[in-house]
């Protein structure tokens, strides 16, 4: 008999480094594998499983709408898609949503309102989108032309033309790059996920802010991993109190079904007519279904809980033993350790942790709801590994 792990060395392209350890069930913050051995999850699939994996509020309603409507295309109506934006615009002043199924593809659509935008108001010239080195805005090869990180451009060239990149914290940089290559928009993630939990400074978004807005130049923020309550607010950048002109988001957005959002402001509410953009399984019934689960859920008292819980995160690591650096909000958290962090990654999964790392840094982004009794447990033996390695 071939083991899962054979099957899928054979049959799935090898585009992923995967740990060794075979996820058959879980149940919220806690996962099981095929031997019966417990983990506390504290990765929530990369910022997805925002209640945690089968949440029961979620599992229902996904339940539900597939027993009552599955997909049915954008060439009709349906309930969820519709509410959905609703809630989304409601409790974000945006004014309307476009649904893809992942955050490469909400990027993308933030990017052709913005050219659209620009070529119209300014004319054809007006295409870059100024990004930030070490970013990450996703997989495709226009969202790949974004990401300020060469290593992922080497082999795939030529990729999308329109794109350049400035140091993040720096903007005398961005102004300049802006004005030079006569930019649509500027792009940015105000916490690098992938790049290494790095937050951006709050003097320096809302000058970028204001900049953007002095001259008319659309200012995208890539909430794909900050958003949906993941920093404590519902979207990262009410924690810099900016109003930008678009939000992308996704993973957390579903739950643990592909879905990915663009929300349009006030100067690119109209932009798109039919015809102009769209996507086959954007706004699906199933998966809409579940986010309102979601979104519903991420009250004031909520995200609270949150903030307090990436509060008890900061207290417990910086300056521990075995930690070289701290940063994060919420529980978005990037814990530099002093020791390897590979040798620290197989510890903490033979010890039962689920983790991620970003560059040099371990990352923690459990589920939102995760108890606070199993987030200690899981600090604790964090904090054993650190310090053993150190
Ligand atoms: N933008 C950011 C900030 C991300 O962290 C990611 C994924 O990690 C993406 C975009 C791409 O999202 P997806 O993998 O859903 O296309």
């Amino acid at each position: 008999m071939e083991t899962i792990k054979q099957l899928d060395d054979t049959y799935v392209a090898h585009t992923y480094g995967r740990f060794p350890v075979e996820l058959v069930s879980g149940s919220g913050s806690i996962l099981k594998d095929v031997n019966g051995k417990e983990y506390i999850d504290m990765g929530s699939g990369i910022a997805v499983s925002s209640f945690g994996v089968c949440d029961s509020l979620w599992a229902d309603a996904v339940s539900k709408q597939a027993h009552t409507l599955t997909h049915t295309s954008n060439l009709y109506y349906t309930s969820p898609c519709a509410v959905l934006a609703r809630e989304l615009c409601t409790r974000t002043g945006f004014k309307k949503v476009f649904y893809g199924n992942s955050g490469a593809e909400a990027n993308e659509c933030a990017i052709k309102a913005a050219r659209k935008y620009a070529s119209e108001k300014k004319g054809n010239e007006y295409y870059t989108i100024v990004t930030l080195e070490n970013s990450f805005h996703g997989r495709t090869l226009t969202t790949l032309a974004a990401t300020g990180q060469d290593h992922f451009h080497e082999l795939f060239q030529p990729l999308t033309p329109g794109f350049v990149s400035v140091a993040a914290n720096d903007i005398g940089s961005l102004r300049e790059a802006a004005v030079k290559h006569k930019a649509a928009a500027v792009m940015i993630e105000l916490i690098q996920g992938e790049g290494g939990v790095n937050v951006l400074n709050e003097s320096y978004v809302k000058a970028l802010s204001q900049f953007c807005n002095d001259e008319d130049i659309l200012l995208i923020i890539d909430e794909v991993q900050t958003g949906n309550g993941r920093t404590g607010e519902l979207y990262c950048c009410m924690n810099y109190d900016i109003m930008p002109d678009i939000i992308t988001t996704a993973k957390g957005l579903g739950g643990g079904l592909p879905i990915g959002a663009c929300l349009l402001g006030e100067k690119v509410e109209n932009i798109f007519s039919p015809g102009d953009h769209g996507s086959t399984f954007g706004g699906n019934p199933i998966a809409c279904a579940g986010a309102l689960t979601v979104i519903e859920r991420l009250t004031p008292e909520f995200l609270a809980e949150v903030k307090k819980k990436g509060e008890y995160l900061k207290q417990s690591f910086t300056g521990a033993k075995g930690v070289a650096a701290f940063a994060g909000m919420g529980l978005m958290a990037g814990i530099k350790p002093q020791g390897e962090l590979g040798t620290i990654m197989d510890q903490l999964i033979d010890k039962g942790i689920l983790a991620l790392t970003a560059k040099d840094k371990l990352r923690l982004l459990p589920a939102l709801n995760i108890p606070m009794d199993v987030l200690q447990k899981a600090v604790d033996t964090i904090l054993c590994v650190l310090e053993a390695n150190a």
